[in-house]
């Protein structure tokens, strides 16, 4: 017998499931390579799966502090402070969150008010437009295109008014695979200086960035980091996406009210894996080899794909290439995903789920955070789009 229902008024609109989600159960569907959704398909290291299980044998396993173990916001201060110069209190300016996703969620939730405008740059990674909604906040996208992705901060100068509380940038960029220069970063600062504006500042691939570029985190800029927060994600950096951990990092009082809407939401993650952590990123071999391990793999998927009708972005960072295939088809980019995934057998993810007005681009993204034999397979199976 059908049970009763409740009636609901969803907060958002649009509803449905994540495109992350519909490629990638589309691939198991039809058992395709799947390169859409970001994550690699190789184990994390051996030493630190070690030290998970040591924690968890060794009972760390109750609650522990709400902004993070003692021990890993040390740990990543001394880190942070290591890279882009800025003493960072582990006390009192990082908190450790359940990912990266629920760090943009509470810093969103804390600083975004009804009718507050937050300015983002589209193709923009999934979460953001939903979370500034929930806020209740109103989103003022500004679109880049392939193959640039550029951004003229003379228009997004032009896009801030008294109602603009945030903008949201992200570098490396996903989905694109650009990267902010030094140059992007000081235009930033100059349109926020002396505004009411908070930089959220997505960082979740710090590491992932190529051919000896230089990442420019918000910490390497001290009068933007004064109105600024970061966020960072240990799935990237560990090759761990499923434990879903990271943190924020800013000036005190942004952390503070970050904090005052963490403890209500999440309170604190888990404990082992917090300890592992700490130990594993103590040793800075353990991350700084991740730029010419991801290169590598970005090289070998541009060899190896050079002879399909596929012509790349090539990627400045992040484990995702963009790929346009206006060479083999006039159709639209989910169309073409879907196509990919069913007729070809190698799953992508289309870009116009990430705008908020497509602008028709017919490019898709690849994730190249893949063992070789994988690039190998799919590269074979993309040979069949020349026909
Ligand atoms: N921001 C960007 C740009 C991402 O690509 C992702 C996904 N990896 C996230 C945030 C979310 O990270 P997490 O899986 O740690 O929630
Ligand atoms: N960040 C991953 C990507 O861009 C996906 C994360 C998710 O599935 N929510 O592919």
């Amino acid at each position: 017998m059908a049970q009763n229902q409740v009636s609901i008024q969803s907060k958002l609109s649009g509803g449905g499931a994540t495109i992350f989600s519909v490629m990638s159960k589309l691939a198991t569907e039809h058992r395709a390579i799947n390169l859409g959704q970001g994550f690699p398909d190789f184990e994390c290291d051996e030493k630190l799966k070690e030290l998970v299980s040591k924690y968890v044998t060794d009972g760390m396993n109750q609650y522990c502090p709400m902004a993070g173990l003692p021990k890993l916001n040390e740990t990543l201060s001394k880190k942070m402070e290591g890279l882009y110069g800025m003493p960072i209190k582990p006390d009192t300016q990082i908190c450790v969150t359940a990912g990266a996703t629920q760090a943009l969620y509470t810093a969103i939730m804390a600083f975004v008010n009804t009718g507050d405008e937050v300015i983002i740059f589209e193709p923009a990674y999934d979460c953001y437009t939903p979370q500034i909604h929930l806020a209740g906040g109103v989103v003022k996208p500004y679109s880049m295109t392939y193959p640039d992705y550029a951004i003229d901060w003379d228009r997004v100068k032009d896009m801030v008014n008294d109602k603009t509380r945030m903008i949201i940038i992200n570098t490396p960029h996903n989905p694109s695979g650009t990267i902010l220069s030094k140059g992007d970063m000081q235009s930033l600062e100059a349109i926020v200086k002396d505004t009411n504006i908070i930089v959220l500042s997505d960082e979740v691939y710090e590491h992932l960035i190529y051919d000896g570029e230089e990442h420019q985190s918000i910490m390497r800029f001290p009068t933007l980091f004064n109105q600024s927060m970061a966020v960072f994600s240990f799935g990237k950096t560990l090759h761990a996406t499923g434990w879903k951990m990271g943190y924020v990092v800013g000036p005190e009082y942004l952390v503070s009210e970050f904090k005052s809407i963490h403890q209500w939401n999440v309170f604190c993650t888990n404990s082992f894996v917090q300890f592992a952590i700490a130990d594993y990123l103590s040793d800075s071999k353990n991350y700084t080899y991740l730029p010419s391990f991801f290169q590598e793999k970005r090289d070998t998927m541009n060899s190896l794909l050079a002879d399909t009708p596929l012509t790349p972005k090539v990627a400045k960072g992040t484990y995702f290439q963009a790929y346009s295939y206006a060479e083999v088809s006039d159709m639209d980019d989910l169309a073409f995903a879907k196509y990919l995934t069913t007729a070809i057998g190698v799953a992508a993810i289309p870009m116009s789920p990430f705008y908020t007005n497509p602008p028709g681009d017919k490019v898709i993204r690849l994730c190249f955070a893949k063992r070789t034999e994988t690039i190998e397979a799919a590269a074979e199976r993309l040979m069949k789009l020349k026909g």
